[in-house]
């Protein structure tokens, strides 16, 4: 989709919001609707308009990368906004809840009162607008997505066979990150993790010094960024002979994860899809060792719409990403995750994510 039918999209939820203008400052959000990949700025967007407003920095990057955007220099502290908002004839001024600090919020509400002390001008919070557009990927996000889910499938296939007792987390993570970044990532789409024996336990445990031991589950969470894309990739492995344990547990899992990607279907919730997962790990008396959502989507965020948790009441659709990651956690003993994306299209789920796992 291009950049235009994008700020359509985003004009036609004006009215149903009951506003006539919307500031944008989350740079996910302000990237998606105009193209501009600059660190810093403001959208504003009418059903007339739309303004870039920038700084110094990125006034000429802004020209370039956004050509359906009037670009604006920021000059003064919000000034700008409420001269704009008083040419744009915007009254009722949206703004982004989860992106905007509380600061920035006061500020702008002083500015506006001050400039228009006559006249009644509001800021209302207006979120999850862009986000439900971004939950729906166009053809040219997909290969985006597709190219960052390989770059790390590849990494970790080429690094995995390298991991053995006696190496550290941390110089797993390296080979990993470097791996990643020869392949094309242009950055790491979070800290990766990798967990060894106990350190597996926690979900979101960093690489760390820890030595990796004969006999460690090792649980590995890293992702690639392509193009503003995120990919989101876990894979557990066992170092050594794996013990009846780890092999009871990682076929949970696995299950748990097959069943729920052969079972998805446009219309079921993110909480019956997480469910499905959810009930073979209980049935397997996990049920208390599985303390996260199911997955989420992935996109210029790594974490976005839609989700998929037990509360997530919201029905998945055709061209939705996300991710589908079980995990059971046993505290001291250590973790197995299996994380793979999938796109939802022609009513069932394809799994992007190719990176070998181990099966028993
Ligand atoms: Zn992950
Ligand atoms: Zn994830």
């Amino acid at each position: 989709m291009s950049v235009e039918n994008r700020l359509g999209r985003l004009r036609n939820t004006l009215a149903g919001n009951e506003i006539d203008g919307i500031l944008i400052s989350s740079p996910e959000n302000r990237r998606y609707i105009s193209g501009f990949t600059g660190s810093a700025g403001y959208l504003l967007v009418s059903e007339s308009d739309a303004v870039l407003a920038t700084d110094f920095r990125y006034v000429e990057q802004a020209d370039r990368q956004a050509p359906d955007f009037r670009v604006e220099r920021i000059t003064s502290a919000y000034g700008w906004l409420t001269d704009l908002m008083s040419d744009m004839e915007v009254r009722r001024l949206g703004f982004e809840g989860h992106d905007l600090t509380v600061a920035t919020h006061c500020a702008l509400g002083k500015a506006i009162e001050e400039s228009n002390a006559a006249n009644s001008h509001d800021l209302v919070m207006v979120d999850g607008v862009i986000e439900e557009l971004r939950a729906f990927k166009d053809p040219h996000e997909i290969t985006l997505l597709t190219r960052a889910v390989e770059i790390a499938d590849q990494a970790l296939d080429r690094v995995a066979p390298s991991i053995a007792a006696g190496i550290r987390e941390k110089e797993v993570a390296w080979e990993l990150e470097k791996s990643m970044r020869e392949i094309g990532a242009e950055a790491m789409a979070f800290d990766i993790i990798v967990g060894a024996g106990a350190n597996g336990a926690l979900p979101h445990h960093k690489a760390s010094e820890t030595v990796i031991g004969d006999g460690d589950p090792v649980v590995i969470d890293m992702g690639a960024t392509y193009e503003g894309y995120c990919s989101d990739l876990t894979r557990t492995v066992f170092v050594g002979e794996p013990s009846d344990k780890f092999r009871e547990v990682y076929s949970t899992v696995l299950t748990a994860q097959l069943e729920a990607e052969d079972k998805i279907r446009p219309g079921m919730t993110g909480a019956e899809t997480d469910a499905i997962s959810r009930q073979i790990i209980s049935d397997a008396g996990y049920g208390d060792n599985f303390g996260h959502s199911l997955g989420h989507g992935v996109g210029l965020a790594v974490h976005e719409s839609p989700g998929v948790g037990p509360r997530s009441n919201s029905p998945l659709d055709n061209g939705m990403v996300f991710t589908v990651e079980p995990g059971i956690y046993l505290s001291g003993w250590g973790g197995v995750r299996i994380e793979d994306i999938v796109l939802l299209e022609n009513g069932r789920a394809r799994v992007l994510s190719r990176a070998h796992k181990l099966s028993f």
